[in-house]
């Protein structure tokens, strides 16, 4: 086997889906302590403080009680080198979401015992169903009292329409939890307190018929188990790879995320059972994760990653090929060559310069706005990667700017904001204004933070009346000229210098789109 293909079958890439507080931070972080990141206690939290203390913005992730900013995280497990993708947990964020989900090739599944499925898990389920990507499920929080595990498993099928093959079971909940049945080894993981859960020192029995372990836990509770390990049989699936693989079954774990129990069962089924990278599509062909040469795609820019730099990075998941620090790859949109230099890889301590990557890893790209989301980086190919969506903005406002000396630095801020993609930048050509698009309202709060924070420029945001956008284009140059003089008053240009007609009311719209039949109007920007 070459050493690419070798590499990616080492890898799982994958992130975690949940509603807000169901445990994905806490989950994030045993993961990461399996992954032998432990001297970083306290770990995720841990480094969302300290980002804290560099940057003022963080405060307002404080403040709302969401996590804002998304990171890539790499740690060997065994023979694996896993890969989490952070998704960010607000729904006013769920672009950004959906575009890390295309970066995947798995994703794993919190839901709190007690909760059961939740609104924004339901959508996320929807995403991952687009490309049929592989589920596994954690019921969180096990160590209180929750719905009956098998009601849950019923929730979970009739909800998200997904068959549940669970691996562990719980022998009790709440106070009574007395440990996990691995369904498929048959052992038994007793749950003990005050110890730190891990295979290696919890105390574990070879089967539920080991007398031992009646004795540890009581015949009550034993006989209980057995009752109900009967009906788990009957009112569940075996767990079947194919089914998983192709996304119509999710294998089930129970545990507590904060107690570090249950989890490595998880991680160990998930390194063994997960999918490495998969082939992508593109417009011209299949790309195999075993190919020779490198191809990737970017799902995310961040700006700013570090105040001090005004960097950006782009976040480019590799498809095929091996990443070497200092190479030079064929940036497709524009077809020129450009050093990957300084390039970083993303290892749970810390951020690195990367020396290599391999297909499943994720490599951050420092730019000066170059990049943009969706584009594909090769070593020559004019390949283009497909399905990495971008959002139609449904609310518009007109930025307002305290101290208009300070109109360069609006710009500035609002264009390289919006390189991030979760807000979109228009410059209206018979006016001064400047219109920012969003999908979620918390974002108009989050860019005038951030341009204060990271700009030094205090702006609002006030209506505008703009019901709705269209980025416009025309094959026919003469034809585009007459639309665009006649149209002056509703077009602007956004952040790329894209034409872009912003109708005040949907009817405006209408009107303009049958007076003007060889234009075409296209609800986003295409990531072509
Ligand atoms: P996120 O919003 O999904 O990232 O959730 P967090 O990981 O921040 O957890 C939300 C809250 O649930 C926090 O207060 C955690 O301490 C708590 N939590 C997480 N896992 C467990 C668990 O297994 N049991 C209990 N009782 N609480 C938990």
């Amino acid at each position: 086997m070459s050493d690419v293909s070798l590499q990616a079958a080492r890898r799982r890439t994958f992130a975690i889906i949940s509603h807000p507080d169901a445990g994905k931070t806490t989950l994030t972080e045993k993961l990461l302590l399996f992954g032998g990141a432990i001297q970083m206690a306290g770990s995720v939290k841990g480094r969302k403080a300290a980002r804290h203390a560099t940057s003022d913005w963080m405060a307002l992730e404080k403040e709302r009680g969401i996590s804002v900013t998304s990171s890539v995280m790499q740690f060997p497990y065994g023979d694996s080198i896993v890969n989490l993708l952070d998704t960010p947990g607000h729904a006013d964020f769920g672009e950004d979401t959906y575009r890390v989900l295309t970066a995947v090739d798995s994703a794993l599944m919190v839901i709190d015992v007690a909760k059961g499925v939740e609104e924004r898990t339901i959508k996320l389920m929807e995403v991952c169903r687009l490309r049929d990507t592989p589920i596994m499920t954690f019921i969180n929080k096990l160590d209180r009292e929750g719905k009956n595990p098998i009601e849950l498993l019923d929730e979970v099928e009739s909800v998200l329409g997904i068959q549940c093959a669970p691996i562990t079971w719980p022998i009790g909940m709440g106070k009574r939890l007395k440990g996990v049945v691995h369904l498929v080894s048959g052992e038994v993981h007793l749950f003990e307190q005050g110890r730190n859960f891990t295979r290696q020192d919890s105390t574990i029995f070879a089967s539920i018929d080991d007398p031992a372990l009646e004795a540890r836990i009581g015949a009550a509770a034993m006989a209980e188990l057995r009752e109900e390990l009967e009906l788990v049989e009957g009112a569940s699936h075996p767990f079947d790879l194919g089914k998983y693989l192709a996304g119509e079954l999710t294998p089930v774990f129970f545990g507590s995320a904060v107690n570090n129990f249950g989890v490595q069962l998880l991680l160990d089924f998930f390194v063994a059972h997960a999918p490495s990278p998969r082939p992508r599509e593109t417009t011209t062909r299949e790309v195999g994760p075993t190919e020779g040469k490198l191809s990737g795609f970017v799902f995310k820019i961040q700006a700013n990653m570090d105040p001090q730099h005004r960097d950006r990075v782009a976040f480019m998941r590799v498809c095929s090929g091996r990443f070497n620090a200092g190479m030079k790859a064929f940036h497709v949109r524009s077809g020129k060559e450009m050093k990957l230099a300084n390039a970083l890889t993303f290892m749970a301590s810390d951020r690195e310069i990367a020396e290599t990557a391999y297909p499943g890893d994720v490599i951050g790209i420092h730019n000066h706005g170059t990049i943009s989301i969706g584009d594909t980086f090769t070593e020559g190919e004019k390949l283009s990667f497909t399905g990495i969506p971008n959002f139609a903005p449904e609310l518009f406002r007109r930025a307002r700017l305290r101290d208009p000396l300070k109109l360069k630095q609006l710009q500035k801020g609002l264009a390289q904001l919006s390189e991030e993609g979760a807000t979109q930048f228009f410059k209206p050509l018979m006016s001064n204004d400047l219109i920012l698009g969003a999908v979620g309202v918390l974002q108009f709060d989050v860019v005038a933070y951030r341009l204060k924070d990271e700009y030094g420029v205090e702006a609002s945001f006030e209506p505008v009346n703009v019901a709705t956008a269209r980025w416009v284009r025309c094959a026919n140059e003469k034809k585009f000229e007459e639309f665009r003089d006649k149209n002056a008053v509703n077009l602007s240009v956004d952040a790329a210098g894209e034409y872009v007609y912003l109708a005040p009311t949907r009817v405006n719209l209408q009107l303009a789109q049958e007076r003007a039949p060889d234009v075409e109007f296209l609800a986003t920007r295409e990531h072509a």
